[in-house]
C-alpha cells in the first residue's frame, strides 16, 4: 500500500506536524477497518523517519550522535503510544518471530507490566527495568518501534548512563527529533479522536501486553470498543490534553 503523504511543506514546526498528522491520520483510519488502523500505525512511525530527515537538511545535526546498537539506557524509561502503533508493533512481532521467540516475549510483556503498570515516569525510570523487547542491548521490534523510541536521541552516552544510574544529569541530544516524534504521537491521538475513536495516550508495555493477548484487538479498537483501558497513561493525558489547547 502507498504511503499517505502528510498535508506538510518545509519550513515547518511541532504545531505543523500535529495538525498534519491528525489529518492524514483521520483519513486513514475513515477506512474503518483492521487494516486502516495498521496503516495509521505503520504511517506514523514511517512519518517520523521521514520528517526527521526533512528537518536535518533545514538544520544540521550538530555534532554526531553518540547512539548505537547496543546501547539501551533510554529503553529503560517509560514509553507512551498510540494503539495504532502498540497494534502495528504487536502484528510485526507476529509476523517475524518464531513461535517460540513471540512467546517468551509474551510473557517478559506480561511479568514487566506487573512490575511498571501504573507508574508515572520518574518512577518507571528509577527501577531501572529494560523494556521487554530487549534482548542482548537489543531491540525485537526496532523495524516497527514507536514514535517516541525514534525521538530518544543523544550526543553523549556517558550522561544516559549518568541518568540510568539516578543522577541528575542533563544528556543533551538533537531536540527537533524529540519534538517531531512528539508531534506525531499527539497527532495520531488527535486524529484518532477526530474518527470517534479512543486515541488517548497508552503506556508501553500495558498496551502492548493488551495487543499480543489478545488476537482480537485491533478490530475490537477499530470498533470503538475500550480494549485498551488498563493501558491508558492519565499522567500523559492530561499533557496532551494541555498541548493541544494551546496549539
Ligand atoms: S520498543 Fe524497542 S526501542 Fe522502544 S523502548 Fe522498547 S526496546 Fe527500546
Amino acid at each position: 500500500m502507498a504511503r499517505r503523504r502528510l498535508p506538510i511543506a518545509s519550513p515547518f514546526g511541532p504545531t505543523d506536524v500535529v495538525r498534519a498528522v491528525s489529518e492524514a491520520t483521520a483519513e486513514i483510519l475513515a477506512g474503518a477497518s483492521v487494516a486502516a488502523t495498521r496503516d495509521a500505525g505503520e504511517s506514523a512511525v514511517a512519518w517520523v523517519d521521514e520528517l526527521c530527515a526533512a528537518i536535518q537538511q533545514r538544520i544540521p545535526v550538530p555534532r554526531p550522535h553518540a547512539c548505537a546498537s547496543g546501547c539501551a539506557f533510554c529503553c529503560h524509561l517509560k514509553v507512551l503510544v498510540t494503539a495504532p502503533e502498540v497494534l502495528g508493533l504487536a502484528a510485526h512481532l507476529r509476523a517475524t518471530l518464531a513461535k517460540e521467540a513471540l512467546d517468551a516475549v509474551r510473557a517478559r510483556v506480561k511479568a514487566v507490566d506487573a512490575r511498571t503498570h501504573g507508574l508515572s515516569m520518574d518512577a518507571r525510570a528509577g527501577l531501572r527495568q529494560p523494556c521487554p523487547l530487549l534482548e542482548d542491548g537489543r531491540c525485537v521490534g526496532y523495524e516497527a518501534r514507536p514514535a517516541s523510541c525514534r525521538g530518544a536521541n543523544s550526543f553523549d552516552a556517558a550522561a544516559c548512563e549518568a541518568g540510568f544510574s539516578g543522577q541528575d544529569v542533563p544528556v543533551p541530544l538533537y531536540k527537533p527529533q524529540q519534538q517531531i516524534a512528539e508531534a506525531v504521537r499527539v497527532g495520531v491521538s488527535n486524529g484518532a479522536m477526530m474518527c470517534g475513536l479512543d486515541g488517548r495516550p497508552l503506556e508501553l508495555v500495558a498496551a502492548l501486553r493488551v495487543a499480543l493477548e489478545n488476537a482480537g484487538a485491533a478490530d475490537a479498537w477499530t470498533r470503538g470498543r475500550p480494549v485498551f483501558e488498563r493501558a491508558l497513561d492519565a499522567e500523559a493525558d492530561a499533557m496532551i490534553r494541555a498541548m493541544l489547547a494551546g496549539g
